[in-house]
């Protein structure tokens, strides 16, 4: 299973690509990269808004590992 980071968030031109043998896999995987490499879209953003941010990504990786696997 795979899914690309450009999937998740169009337009930052990253060929960044998370894959794994179950979606849990590749959710982790894109949720490590999202940490690492994007932690940036989070700037000014308070715990709130972060927390809210978080599971919203969460929730939408699981939708697209459906929709593309
Ligand atoms: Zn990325």
């Amino acid at each position: 299973m795979r899914l690309a980071c450009e999937s998740v968030v169009p337009g930052l031109e990253c060929t960044y690509v998370a894959t794994g043998e179950t979606a849990e896999e590749v959710h982790t995987a894109m949720m490590d990269h999202g940490a690492q490499r994007h932690a940036n879209l989070m700037d000014g953003m308070s715990e709130e808004e972060r927390q809210t941010m978080g599971a919203d990504m969460s929730g939408l990786i699981y939708e697209l590992i459906a929709e593309n696997n």
